[in-house]
């Protein structure tokens, strides 16, 4: 039996740490925030009540989060947490705001079809597109052409910005830019192997109460199982320490045998000095893209659609998820709920933008996209920012990937600088639970 330590709270630790302890290993999780979840993590909005009602709090995931039908390893963690049984399918629709202002069903292939801007031969060539990186097998070959050339040498340009730049930017912000088209090969096969296990429906699941109810349960299967957990526990520095690694926490130094470090890359870096230079370098070379979401609580509903793609290229946020076009509105107390995601670089000045400077620069384009809202409705408009989210998929990346096992004996490093040929998701970042458990 090893002492492990695993840095990092997120569901990569979380499952990392239950797998680990259902072997018989002596598990330590280490997070550095009061709270389990990290991305997945939840939080609370004050509702300040109208009309002399009391003022409210809606929780839900501070960053909007479905589960698909083939997302089997995101289905086990619900087990892990007894909470199979609250996990709810529900079959979502699809918007498209045109450049033209029109909003639309794109939900399924009729309505897809009845696109406007689009001819007869686009359709098909788009069609053709789909089909064609479902039947690739290697995402690897794909890595060395850049997404937006591969999708207009099969799409065209046109239905490259009527279609796939909205999508690209939904995901990626601007960063689609420097992406490889494994990117997009992941993205299909991701909506392949859904459509596969379901009904042909877009059905997605959340468990009521959200990841607040499944963290909270997931602690304490950890804690019954014998994992010990360190919150707000920030480790500070990873070095070797004779046959062991020594963690310092601003809670004191713990010892390991082996160390798994689930952190964004460039962090991992600054954490570990014993790295080699060359490991420090492949680290910290590691694009990320990060991300400010804004929550909204609203009166009343905006649309039936679960998320909103937008063909405008200047628009402040970069796409619409309601997530009570999905999830039951009594979830929120009866209110509604939207996110305004906007993917940026780490270094975008919309970091450093109050939460009434963001809301300033994202309300005025919400009322044009939906007339009838008005100031009023939005109760509450909260925002949360995270520089580094996912590690971007560039040109020849598995090339030059950080590896998972370094030169340290016992560290080990994993996130999703780790994976090349997947988009950002839980299922495909619990895929490395499998790769590191012993
Ligand atoms: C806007 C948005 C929407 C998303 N939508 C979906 C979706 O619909 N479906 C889906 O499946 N996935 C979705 N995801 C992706 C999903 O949230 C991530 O893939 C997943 O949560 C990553 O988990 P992780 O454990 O690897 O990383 P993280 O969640 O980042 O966990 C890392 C943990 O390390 C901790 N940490 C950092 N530094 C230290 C330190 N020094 N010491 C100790 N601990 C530290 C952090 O606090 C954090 O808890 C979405 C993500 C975002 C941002």
């Amino acid at each position: 039996m090893a002492r492990w330590g695993v840095v990092g709270g997120g569901v990569l630790g979380l499952m990392l740490a239950h797998r680990l302890a259902g072997a018989g290993h002596d598990v330590t999780l280490i997070e550095g925030t009061p709270e389990l979840g990290g991305l997945t993590a939840a939080w609370q909005i004050a509702v300040p009540g109208v009309d002399g009602a009391p003022d409210e709090t809606v929780t839900w995931d501070r960053h909007y989060h479905v589960t698909l039908l083939s997302d089997r390893r995101t289905q086990e963690m619900v087990a892990a947490a007894g909470l199979t049984d609250e996990l709810h399918w529900v079959e979502t629709k699809t918007g498209y705001y045109g450049t033209d202002g029109e909003l639309r069903s794109v939900s399924n292939t009729m309505e897809f079809l009845r696109l406007p801007g689009l001819n007869a031969l686009d359709k098909l060539r788009l069609g053709g597109t789909i089909v064609y990186g479902s039947k690739i097998r290697d995402g690897k070959r794909m890595e060395r052409i850049p997404v937006d050339a591969w999708l207009q040498r099969w799409s065209g340009t046109r239905t490259f910005e009527r279609f796939w730049k909205p999508l690209l930017r939904a995901k990626l912000g601007d960063a689609y830019r420097a992406a490889s088209a494994a990117f997009i090969w992941a993205t299909i096969h991701r909506l392949y192997a859904a459509r596969r296990s379901g009904l042909k429906k877009e059905m997605f699941g959340y468990v009521s109460g959200g990841y607040a109810r499944v963290l909270d349960r997931l602690g304490a299967t950890l804690t019954a199982e014998g994992v010990k957990l360190m919150l707000n526990a920030p480790v500070r520095r990873i070095r070797r320490d004779g046959d062991q690694l020594a963690v310092d926490t601003d809670l004191g130094t713990e010892r390991f045998d082996e160390v798994v470090v689930t952190t964004n890359s460039h962090l991992a870096a600054d954490l570990c000095p014993d790295l080699t230079p060359d490991e420090a370098g492949r680290l910290r070379a590691v694009r990320y893209m990060g991300i400010v979401c804004a929550s909204l609580v609203l009166r009343q509903p905006l649309a039936p659609y679960y998320l909103t793609y937008i063909t405008d290229p200047d628009t402040p946020f970069t796409a619409v998820v309601e997530m009570t076009a999905f999830v039951d509105p009594q979830e929120m107390g009866g209110h509604h709920l939207v996110y305004l995601p906007k993917y940026v670089s780490p270094e975008d000045p919309l970091f450093d933008a109050s939460d009434e400077e963001v809301r300033a620069g994202f309300l005025p384009y919400l009322q044009r996209m939906y007339p009838t809202l008005r100031d009023e409705d939005v109760l509450a408009f909260r925002v949360s920012r995270v520089r580094r989210v996912f590690a971007v998929p560039t040109l020849g990346y598995s090339g030059r990937m950080p590896s998972m096992t370094t030169s340290v004996p016992g560290l080990h490093l994993a996130g999703s600088a780790q994976l090349p040929f997947a988009t950002l998701n839980v299922n495909d970042t619990l895929g490395l639970v499998e790769e590191l458990l012993p």
